[in-house]
C-alpha cells in the first residue's frame, strides 16, 4: 500500500493499491519491448528525448514541485530548485551523451581494436523520498541515454511523485514502457531482482537496505550501484574564514530540513576557533524560518515521516545524556505536523549517537578537536564515506588533506553538492559505484571490446 500523507499536518491525502503480480508482469513485458527498440535508436535520438524531458520538467515545474512539497514536506522554493536541477541534468546528458558513449579505438596487436558501450537492458531503480525527482532523474538521464530502460520502485510515501515521473517521460514522448513506475512493496523488490528481465539494480537509500539489495543482486550476479547513508564531516581549521564557514554550514546542514545524504552532519572544529564558529553558526541557524513548506519564505519544513522525527529526537536525547551540550533547539514542535526545531549540539564525541550514527534531520553535532591532525583522524572515524567539507585558507594544505579524507567527494571552502558534470558516490558503508559525469553513464553499460585480426 502506497500512501500520501502530508507531513505538514499529518493528514492522509490519497492511498494507492499495490500493482498486482499480473500488472507487474505486463509492465515488465512492455519495458522489455520498449528497450529492445530503444537500444537501436542512435544516441543522438535518445538525447532528443532528454531535451524533451527537460522542457516538460520546466513546463510543469510548479506542479511537480508542489507534489514534492505535499508528499514529503520540502520547502517549495527548494522543491522548485530540485525540478530545475533535474531539467539541467537532462540537458547536460543530452549534450554530452554522444561524446561520453563514443567508441574508443585502442592500439593493440589487432588490425583494429575498440571499446564500445552497449546498454545492459532493464535497470531497476529503488529510490528514496528525500529528493523524489532528483534521485531518479540523476540515474535515469544517463541510463536512458545509454540505451537502457528504467523500472522505478519508489519509496512508499511518495506515490504521486512516482506516478508523475512515469507521466513525465510519457508526456515528453518516450516510448510506452521505457520508463515504468511499479507500485510494489519493499518486500517485492527481491522478486524483481530475481526476475530474468531485470539486468541491473541501482539503489539510493539506507546502508541497511543497501546491504540486503546488494546480497540479492549479488546472488543473481547482477550489476549494482549503491548510494547509501552518510555522516559527512564539515572540518573547520584554525585559519578558516569563520563567517563564510558558518554561513555555508547553515545551508549544508539545514537544507531539505536536514534530510540529505550529503548534509554535513559532524562539524569538526579546531579548538582555537570553535567558540567563534559555534556563535556564528547558532546565530544564523536560530533565524531560520520554520513553517508551512508551501510558503515561499519557509526555510525549514516538517520532517517527512513521524518515525524519522522520533528517531532524530532519540539521537538528540541520547547524545545529551552522554554529555553533549545543547546550543539550539533539541525539541519537537507541537502541532499536527512532524516539525523539529533546528538543533545544534556542542561537545559531541565519537562515542555519542550524533557523532557515530547517521542523523537524518535538522541536527548539527559540533565536535571540538585540538588541531588539524586530530580533525582528519576524527573525520575518518566513521563507518561512512560519502562527502566531506574542509575549511582553510591554506589551499596547498587543503589539497594534501583532501587526499587523506575517506570520502567520495571533498569540497574545499564550499558545500558538498551533486553536479551533473562531476561523479557522485561513496566509499565504505556509503556504498559503491558512481552517478553523474562520464562515470555515471558508464555504470549501466556493457563495456565491450571489439577486436579485429
Ligand atoms: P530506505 O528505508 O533505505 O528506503 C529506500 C528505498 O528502499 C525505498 O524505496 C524503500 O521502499 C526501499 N526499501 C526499504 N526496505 C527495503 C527492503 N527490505 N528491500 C528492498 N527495498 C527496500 O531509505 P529512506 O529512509 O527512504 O531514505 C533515507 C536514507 O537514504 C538515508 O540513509 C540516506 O542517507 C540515504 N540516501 C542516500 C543518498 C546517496 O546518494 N548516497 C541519497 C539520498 C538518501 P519503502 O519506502 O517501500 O520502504
Amino acid at each position: 500500500m502506497y500512501e500520501s500523507i502530508n507531513p505538514a499536518n499529518g493528514s492522509a491525502i490519497q492511498r494507492f493499491d499495490d500493482d498486482t503480480p499480473f500488472q507487474v508482469n505486463q509492465k515488465l513485458a512492455q519495458a522489455v519491448h520498449a528497450q529492445r527498440d530503444w537500444r537501436q535508436v542512435p544516441v543522438a535520438g535518445r538525447a532528443r528525448l532528454l531535451t524533451a524531458v527537460a522542457a516538460q520538467l520546466r513546463k510543469e515545474q510548479r506542479r511537480y514541485a508542489a507534489l514534492i512539497t505535499l508528499e514529503m514536506g520540502k520547502p517549495i522554493v527548494e522543491a522548485e530548485a530540485e525540478i530545475e536541477k533535474c531539467a539541467w541534468t537532462c540537458d547536460f546528458y543530452a549534450a554530452q551523451a554522444e561524446h561520453y558513449l563514443a567508441d574508443e579505438t585502442v592500439a593493440s596487436t589487432a588490425t583494429h581494436s575498440a571499446v564500445v558501450f552497449d546498454p545492459l537492458g532493464l535497470v531497476l531503480a529503488v529510490m528514496p523520498w528525500n529528493y523524489p525527482f532528483w534521485q531518479f532523474i540523476r540515474f535515469a538521464a544517463p541510463a536512458l541515454a545509454a540505451g537502457n530502460a528504467a523500472v522505478l520502485k519508489h519509496a512508499s510515501n511518495v506515490p504521486q511523485c512516482a506516478l508523475a515521473l512515469e507521466e513525465l517521460f510519457r508526456a515528453a514522448g518516450a516510448p510506452e514502457g521505457l520508463c515504468t513506475t511499479l507500485l510494489v512493496p519493499s518486500y517485492g523488490v527481491q522478486g524483481l531482482i530475481e526476475d530474468a528481465r531485470i539486468a541491473a539494480v541501482t539503489l539510493t537509500g539506507s546502508t541497511e537496505v543497501g546491504k540486503l539489495v546488494a546480497a540479492q543482486a549479488g546472488a543473481q550476479m547482477k550489476k549494482q550501484v549503491l548510494e547509501l547513508g552518510g555522516s559527512d564531516p564539515f572540518i573547520v581549521l584554525a585559519d578558516a574564514d569563520i563567517e563564510a564557514a558558518a554561513q555555508t554550514a547553515v545551508h549544508a546542514r539545514f537544507g531539505n530540513t536536514g534530510q540529505s545524504c550529503i548534509s554535513s552532519k559532524r562539524f569538526i572544529v579546531v579548538d582555537e576557533v570553535a567558540d567563534r564558529f559555534v556563535a556564528a553558526f547558532s546565530a544564523l541557524a536560530s533565524g531560520l524560518k520554520v513553517g508551512d513548506p508551501m510558503e515561499r519564505d519557509t526555510q525549514i519544513g516538517p520532517m517527512a515521516r513521524a518515525s524519522l522525527r522520533a528517531t532524530l529526537h532519540s539521537q538528540v536525547e541520547r547524545t545529551l545524556e552522554a554529555g553533549a551540550t545543547l546550543v539550539l533547539g533539541g525539541r519537537k514542535i507541537d502541532g499536527p505536523g512532524y516539525f523539529y526545531a533546528p538543533t545544534i549540539l556542542d561537545h559531541v564525541t565519537d562515542q555519542m549517537a550524533a557523532g557515530t550514527e547517521e542523523t537524518f534531520g535538522p541536527l548539527a553535532a559540533v565536535m571540538r578537536v585540538a588541531d588539524t591532525e586530530a580533525a582528519i583522524r576524527l573525520a575518518n572515524a566513521t563507518e561512512f564515506g560519502l562527502g566531506a567539507t574542509l575549511w582553510t585558507r591554506d589551499l596547498e594544505l587543503a589539497a594534501k588533506l583532501a587526499r587523506r579524507i575517506e570520502a567520495g567527494a571533498v569540497f574545499i571552502n564550499g558545500q558538498v553538492a551533486s553536479d551533473a558534470r562531476l561523479p557522485f558516490g561513496g566509499v565504505k558503508q556509503s556504498g559503491y559505484g558512481r552517478e553523474l559525469g562520464v562515470y555515471g553513464i558508464r555504470e549501466f553499460v556493457n563495456i565491450k571490446t571489439v577486436w579485429t585480426g
